[in-house]
């Protein structure tokens, strides 16, 4: 491992804002599950960028579709459509249609955060004017933007950046009392994750998320559901609320939706993408050609390998297998996003790096808990050889 990746390439100072951190690694190069580095070292990715090559790296079908499409066009803004936009927007509401019943309408934009920060646009003008106020849930993660970050239930994200834009509440995840009592009549929208990512991999109790939507609907709120990391087949479903039975209406996407190409959309029942009127909303790159040729081989290629029941079984392999690890005290989450919860006294940062040392990257979602987010495409030998190095790591570990 590179002491500063950045050498490498020549340069004596890192030349990129310092918001990330020092990087450890520099990559060059993945196909599937593997990734190599500068240094010719093979890792086994399970964080996918963080859920986000989910059909793992230069996925073929992905890659050659990107390719065709950068031949072919590119970009030819809003004031006109294009083949490629057209045919990811009707899969995308095909697949939406699907699973809520509903017949919706997309808006593509280029992020998780811009996908977000439409729909609380799109939250502000149905609720009208005095009834602009968003409650979402701390521990949550919605994006950078100020008010994707004003929606973000982490304070600490905040601070910095004060005075945030107004409008925004946040209660304890999984307590609908606590929901119930931050309603009063400038609330328009409810804005939760199916699972908490960023927070440490935390499920919402399906009970929790019915009545959600029982109590949204007697007061004509928004329920805003964001995909952003559990959308597009990652928990076992095609969107995570699907395990709860609920029906969102509004969906917010992106991550897996290019696999790694940079793409993000906002998907609303008819009525309510209604709201939104010419001149509401935009984005130079909305719908681009390129962006939507990735996205409709993602949905071809998740449709062709059925990838909701790879992350199912997969899923159901590599938990079992974490369960049995000496050092491992919980395993959470559903599909292939999953955390462990490391006994006490094991840091999931020295976690993380003695396993990136010995090739297998994931994440340190929080202080002791490490997050797992392998492609939904990863193998049984894959699995067992990812296990095998945390095995090896914890118990080098263990205090
Ligand atoms: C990653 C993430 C976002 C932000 O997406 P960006 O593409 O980084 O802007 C928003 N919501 C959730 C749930 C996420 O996991």
């Amino acid at each position: 491992m590179s002491a500063h990746a950045f050498a490498t390439q020549g340069q004596s100072y890192c030349p990129f804002m310092p918001v990330f951190g020092a990087p450890q690694v520099m990559f060059e190069r993945g196909s599937g599950t593997e990734l190599w580095d500068t240094d010719g070292k093979r890792y086994l990715d399970f964080l996918c960028g963080i859920a986000v090559t989910s059909l793992g790296h230069a996925n073929p079908a992905v890659s050659a579709a990107i390719c065709r499409q950068a031949d072919t066009l590119l970009h030819v803004s809003n004031f006109f459509s294009n083949p490629a936009a057209t045919r990811a927007a009707v899969q995308l509401t095909s697949l939406l249609g699907d699973a809520t019943g509903h017949e919706g309408q997309v808006f593509f934009c280029n992020s998780g955060a811009e996908a977000n920060e439409a729909a609380l646009k799109l939250a502000r003008k149905f609720g009208g004017r005095g009834r602009h106020a968003v409650v979402s849930a701390f521990g949550s993660f919605h994006g950078r933007t100020l008010a994707a970050l004003a929606a973000t239930g982490q304070p600490a994200k905040h601070e910095p950046f004060q005075p945030m834009p107004d409008g925004f509440r946040h209660v304890p995840f999984n307590d609908l009392a606590a929901l119930e009592a931050a309603i009063d009549p400038t609330v328009a929208a409810v804005l939760l994750e199916p699972v908490q990512g960023e927070g440490g991999v935390v499920p919402a109790d399906p009970p929790y998320l019915r009545d959600v939507r029982a109590m949204c609907d007697e007061r004509g709120l928004l329920l805003i559901l964001d995909e952003v990391q559990t959308g597009c087949a990652r928990t076992g479903t095609w969107f995570g609320f699907q395990h709860a039975g609920v029906v969102p209406d509004v969906v917010t996407l992106a991550k897996a939706m290019g696999n790694g190409f940079p793409v993000g959309a906002v998907w609303a029942k008819r009525e309510v993408a209604a709201v939104f009127q010419p001149g509401d909303h935009g984005s130079t790159y909305s719908g681009t050609a390129i962006a939507t040729a990735a996205v409709s081989a993602v949905i071809d290629e998740m449709q062709r390998i059925d990838a909701p029941r790879l992350a199912r079984e997969r899923g159901a392999e590599l938990s079992a297998a974490l369960r049995s690890v000496p050092g491992v005290v919980e395993v959470r989450g559903a599909g292939l996003l999953l955390a462990v919860e490391l006994a006490d006294g094991i840091d999931a940062k020295s976690v993380y790096l003695a396993a990136l040392d010995r090739g297998l990257v994931t994440n340190a979602v929080t202080g002791t808990a490490l997050r797992l987010a392998p492609p939904l495409t990863v193998s049984s030998a894959e699995i067992a050889e990812a296990v095998a190095i945390l095995t090896a790591v914890l118990q080098e570990l263990r205090p």
